[in-house]
């Protein structure tokens, strides 16, 4: 095979590795060019629920309260005030996604995309998997549980949306709730039941995944930064890492979460994202619940892991930085405390923050990149990476290969933007 074959994917997060077994499946020859280290991203730290039916972040709800969420440092979605063009615009189209007629394209597309990552994901769990991956999948379910009469009413509306998009749901009331479950606090009103639901622990989840395209053939390369891309509106000739070094190749995907938006930017493309961060700690706890929760008012996840229970959530659009927020961190503590029981006093193992890829408008950015022959993106996935990284990887194979895809990929095309 010559180089020009060879597919490059950009970042060794769970879309470029995914993306990466997929095509070569599918018989191609594909190199990882990951800048990190394989296990410091958004895809080794984030909360570990594989949630099909997750709705966007961009909701009729969150319309009206746009200037709270700019001032209030300890609202789940926090924006502080650091303004530029880019965060302008990208607020602009937060905002138009806010739209009902926008949101309710957003979810039907989202739920689509969810229920054909969830057939790939069931494909990890079964026997002819790699006993690695399918050991860090438990298909157990999640909660979504509230506190709060009107975050009851918002679940309520968000079951029968998730009922009629054939998503299994059971709205039960705190009592019941306890009965199943004591860990949760007396504060806890109801809860969303998702049995559908598949509970992960990234970190060894994204290892498993390395080893196994690893095993079957791809090249994974960590410490490697790709500074730029080498097309134009005719050719793709590879790419250049580090010290102007090339890596050939005919094909590249541009897999690098956040950072994606900066490589198409040396070619005048636009990717938009703002990086939202979140955070995880890692506390010690002697009961924590049994199945992965979600804190409705906080938005703070709680999942029980080898290493401690993590507690993890919180959006906070500051930038690309790794700065650590004390007062997030400790929201983190609060929004589960609120929930669960004994998680106050829990000792913290460990803290660590990280960067969602967000687009404005809630939809991943999956397909060819405008003016660019031979590159593809597969980026933007918000709060849903890893629940949408088969069906991502898969869409993006289908096109690169030129065969008809298993949905409308014209709602995820990067053209939207440019
Ligand atoms: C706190 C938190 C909780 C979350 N919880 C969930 C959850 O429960 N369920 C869910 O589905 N999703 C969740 N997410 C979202 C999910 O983690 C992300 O959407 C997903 O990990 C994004 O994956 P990615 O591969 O696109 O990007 P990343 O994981 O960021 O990987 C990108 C990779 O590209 C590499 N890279 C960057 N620039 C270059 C370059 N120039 N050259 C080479 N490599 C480069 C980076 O080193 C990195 O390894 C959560 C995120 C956070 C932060």
């Amino acid at each position: 095979m010559s180089q020009s074959d060879r597919v490059i994917i950009i970042g060794g997060g769970i879309i470029g590795l995914l993306t990466a077994r997929e095509l070569r499946r599918r018989g191609h020859d594909v190199i990882v060019l990951d800048a990190g280290s394989g296990c410091d991203t958004a895809s080794s730290g984030n909360a570990g629920i594989i949630a099909p039916g997750h709705f966007p972040i961009a909701s009729p709800r969150q319309r009206s309260r746009a200037m709270k969420l700019l001032f209030d440092p300890d609202s789940p979605l926090y924006i502080p005030p650091r303004f530029n063009l880019p965060m302008l615009r990208w607020l602009y189209g937060f905002r138009r996604a806010c739209h009902p007629r926008h949101y309710g394209h957003a979810v039907e597309v989202l739920n689509r995309l969810s229920r054909i990552s969830s057939e790939g994901w069931q494909e990890f769990m079964s026997v002819d998997s790699p006993r690695a991956i399918a050991d860090t999948l438990r298909a157990v379910g999640s909660l979504e549980v509230f506190c709060e009469e009107r975050t009851g009413e918002a679940a309520s509306m968000d079951a029968q949306v998730l009922q009629r998009d054939g998503f299994d749901t059971e709205l039960i009331d705190g009592e019941e709730l306890r009965r199943r479950d004591p860990a949760f606090s007396n504060e806890v009103i109801g809860a969303l039941v998702h049995p559908g639901h598949i509970i992960t622990q990234p970190d060894r989840l994204l290892s498993a995944i390395e080893d196994h395209v690893m095993e079957l053939g791809v090249v994974v390369q960590h410490g490697h930064a790709v500074e730029r891309i080498l097309a134009d509106e005719h050719t793709c000739h590879g790419v250049l890492i580090d010290d102007d070094q090339l890596v050939e190749g005919g094909t590249v995907v541009i897999a690098a979460g956040i950072w994606s938006d900066g490589l198409a930017g040396h070619h005048g493309v636009r990717v938009p994202m703002q990086p939202a961060k979140g955070y995880h700690v890692m506390v010690d706890m002697d009961a924590p619940p049994s199945l992965a929760c979600v804190c409705r008012e906080s938005m703070v996840a709680v999942n029980s892991m080898d290493d401690g229970v993590r507690l993890a959530g919180t959006l906070e659009l500051s930038g690309i930085n790794h700065r650590m927020a004390q007062r997030r961190l400790d929201l983190l503590v609060k929004g589960a405390a609120r929930c669960v029981k004994g998680i106050e006093d829990a000792p913290i193992l460990q803290k660590w923050t990280g960067m969602r890829p967000c687009t404005s408008d809630g939809l991943p950015v999956i397909g060819p990149m405008p003016s660019m022959a031979g590159t593809w993106v597969a980026t933007g996935h918000g709060m849903m990476g890893i629940t949408l990284g088969p069906v991502t990887a898969l869409l993006l194979a289908q096109m690169i290969d030129g065969d008809t895809t298993e949905m409308d990929v014209v709602p995820m095309s990067a053209d939207r933007f440019n």
